[in-house]
């Protein structure tokens, strides 16, 4: 099957995906629909990889409206980060030195509860206008060597999409570096076609992939084979995830996920502490269990398998490392 097709077959409805785990909607507190204007949506590949009968499978946790989105502590916030996407029409978040961030698209493969932009403006499609006057803001700033495609998931875009943006970027001759920020390769494995990785590999801009993984089980066969397919083309291959509580909040689940990780011929990067944004207070970890699980993991792991514990923190230059906030 072909990934669009595969993408439009996605769960929407909650009752489905409870029906396909044999879970019984009365054993769970989910919220339906209609309170809740962040949509239920997960991808079958995804949804393969949940354990049958089991509330607290921690994939479920991640993609399960549950009434705790109702509670809403004051420092849980619509824009945690304070961005200001779309300046003068422009998909273009400039904050970091040397590196910009484009927002290729507002739309996403599944919706993550936890995710910062459940709450933000750009679930929208970004107009053509937009991303044109991004590669002019990106011409215009010469201190910009690297473009990271985010989102949404940029991987949305089709092959050919992706080939327009970094044919313009690559005309761009201070640009040295393209990165994508995907939970695509992921959450729907069959989207790392040959022709993105050819496009990954061929082009004259040094590239690298960063994927969103939380939990081991999030890596089955089907995802690590595409990934290594990856590897074996010479792509840089690294990781993201969030500290969620009850979902990777200990040192096992943690040591386990670089270990798969690396087998798949992925590194570790960030862990991100999370965002606080409205809806997903359920989720947070505190800075002292954090600290405390970053030092468990260090023993436990070599360093290279050693993510860096970050957390983004409004009108900063750069995440910042939890050991100094
Ligand atoms: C996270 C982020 C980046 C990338 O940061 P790195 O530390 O280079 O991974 C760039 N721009 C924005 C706006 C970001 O939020
Ligand atoms: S895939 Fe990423 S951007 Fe999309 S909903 Fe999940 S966390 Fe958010």
């Amino acid at each position: 099957m072909n990934w669009r097709k595969e993408l439009v077959s996605s769960y929407t409805r909650i009752e489905d995906l409870l029906s396909l785990l044999e879970l019984d909607i009365n054993q769970i507190d989910a919220l339906i629909s209609a309170e809740t204007h962040f949509p239920f949506k997960v991808t079958q590949a995804y949804a393969s990889r949940i354990k049958l009968r089991d509330p607290n499978d921690p994939l479920l946790l991640q993609v399960l409206p549950t009434s705790s989105e109702l509670v809403n502590p004051l420092n849980f916030v619509d824009d945690p980060v304070e961005e200001e996407p779309f300046e003068k029409d422009s998909s273009l978040l400039k904050k970091y030195h040397g590196r910009a961030l484009l927002i290729a698209t507002g739309a996403c493969a599944i919706n993550c509860r936890y995710c910062f932009r459940r709450a933000f403006p750009y679930q929208h499609m970004v107009r053509t206008q937009a991303l044109e006057n991004a590669f002019e803001q990106i011409s215009r700033d010469l201190s910009i060597k690297e473009v990271i495609l985010s989102g949404g998931d940029p991987l949305i875009l089709d092959d050919q999409q992706l080939v327009s943006i970094f044919e313009s970027l690559q005309q761009i001759k201070h640009v040295e570096r393209i990165r994508i920020h995907s939970r695509l390769p992921i959450v729907l494995p069959s989207r790392v076609t040959k022709q993105f990785i050819k496009l990954m590999r061929d082009t004259s801009l040094k590239t690298s992939l960063v994927v969103h993984v939380n939990h081991p089980n999030e890596l089955d066969n089907l995802t690590i084979e595409s990934l290594r397919r990856c590897k074996e083309s010479g792509l840089i291959l690294l990781n993201q995830s969030v500290l969620l509580r009850n979902i990777n909040n200990n040192a096992d689940t943690l040591t386990k996920l670089s270990e798969v990780l690396f087998s798949a011929g992925v590194l570790p990067y960030y862990m991100h502490l999370l965002d606080r944004v409205k809806g997903a207070s359920h989720f947070e970890v505190s800075d002292t269990e954090a600290l405390g699980l970053e030092a468990q993991l260090r023993i436990r792991l070599p360093g290279y398998l050693m993510p860096t514990f970050v957390r983004e923190i409004s009108k900063k230059g750069s995440k910042i490392p939890l050991a100094q906030i």
